[in-house]
């Protein structure tokens, strides 16, 4: 089968044929129908040999949905052909977090040496995945799994952060979304769906901009030295009860830490290797600062619902897995508008 992989530290993904995988007790295989790309293959990319922990090769792709299309022995209740959305951060299924359905928080993985699909395991830019467990699938049922595959990372992440967040979003709140890409253009559409806070949108690019006020952002702000002192001018100077940083990189954090307001709270979901350096004096009195990590499998039940009742639309850039190595070289340069997806 034809797989799209990380093979060479420092060298970029490749379109390579390997062997069909075959799932082995318990397992479960898929014909892939999509697979999303994620900045976060990129930060994968990016590291040092001495940082690198996934396995070379890697087969990419955390963002996966399929078709079942073989048992391995002993798996029962779920039927082959059936259309199925893959929940990405596995865990151990035993321990207290994952008997909450938070496996995203399981605390037995690092030491099982459980990874996610595309994130060690190998992942679902190939044309056949395997998952380790039936819990780990979600039924699309009539979605179309190019339209929502991404719902799976660039939507679970946003949705769980937001719902953490829903205390301080009732109406009359504003929401900072600092960074509209992948993530930050569905985060922007979850805050209008399930609260009634002012959403004001920050990047760096026009073009991201116009696709945030497009999906819903009531303001824009062009990302700079100046934004702070707009986003606290559009707020009436109370700054906003919920800052989301989509991006991470030192330039949104600092706008997060001067934008948030008195008992607000900053989200820190990007990896961009920004600081947020904590004190009594560097945020306001009763901030609360999370960076909080993917999402649990019922949040993604109720993310993929969102898009059901139309709620949330993934702005979709659809490749074939041939052209997987140029929609990454997009990424890459910030040329993306929404969220890349393979169609292998
Ligand atoms: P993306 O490239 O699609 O979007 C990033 C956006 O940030 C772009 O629109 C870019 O223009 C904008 N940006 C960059 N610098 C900026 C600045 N200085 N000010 C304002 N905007 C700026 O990436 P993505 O796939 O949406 O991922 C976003 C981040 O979230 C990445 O760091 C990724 O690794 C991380 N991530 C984290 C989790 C988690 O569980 N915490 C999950 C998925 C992704
Ligand atoms: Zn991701
Ligand atoms: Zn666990």
């Amino acid at each position: 089968m034809k797989a799209v992989q990380y093979r060479e530290i420092g060298k970029g993904p490749e379109v390579v044929e390997i062997e069909t995988p075959e799932p082995g007790p318990g397992q479960i295989r898929l014909r892939v129908t999509a697979a999303g790309l994620c900045h976060s293959d990129w930060f994968v990319m990016d590291l040092p040999a001495e940082a690198y922990t996934y396995g070379l090769p890697l087969t990419l792709g955390h963002e996966g949905a399929g078709i079942v299309d073989k048992l391995g022995d002993g798996v029962e209740g779920i039927e082959l052909g059936g259309s199925y959305a893959i929940y990405g951060p596995w865990g151990c299924g035993l321990c207290h977090a994952c008997a909450q359905g938070q496996e995203n928080y399981c605390t037995r993985a690092a030491e099982l040496g459980i990874q996610p699909p595309g994130l060690g395991a190998p992942g679902a830019m190939a044309e056949y995945v395997i998952v380790d467990d039936k819990r780990h699938l979600v039924p699309l049922g009539d979605l179309d799994p190019v339209e929502v595959v991404s719902l799976t990372d660039a939507g679970l992440t946003p949705y769980h952060a937001i719902v953490a967040a829903k205390d301080h979003l009732r109406a009359g709140s504003t929401a900072v979304v600092l960074g509209v890409g992948g993530l930050g253009h569905v985060g922007v559409q979850i805050i209008r769906a399930i609260s009634g806070a002012t959403v004001i949108a920050v990047d760096t690019s026009d073009e991201k901009l116009a696709l945030a006020k497009e999906v819903g952002a009531h303001h824009t702000v062009v990302s700079g030295p100046d934004a702070a002192a707009q986003i606290r001018e559009l707020t009436g100077g109370q700054g906003a009860e919920a800052v989301f940083d989509f991006a991470g990189v030192q330039p949104t954090i600092d706008i997060a830490r001067e934008v948030v307001a008195v008992n607000g709270n900053i989200h820190i979901v990007g990896i961009g290797g920004g600081l947020l350096p904590t004190g009594f004096f560097s945020t306001p009195f009763g901030a609360s600062v999370r960076a909080p990590y993917w999402g649990s499998r019922s949040e993604l039940m109720e993310v993929l619902d969102l898009a059901r009742v139309g709620a949330v639309d993934v702005h979709v850039e659809r490749y074939g897995i041939d052209d997987a190595p140029d929609a990454y070289a997009r990424l890459h340069h910030g040329e993306v508008r929404g969220r890349a997806v393979v169609i292998p």
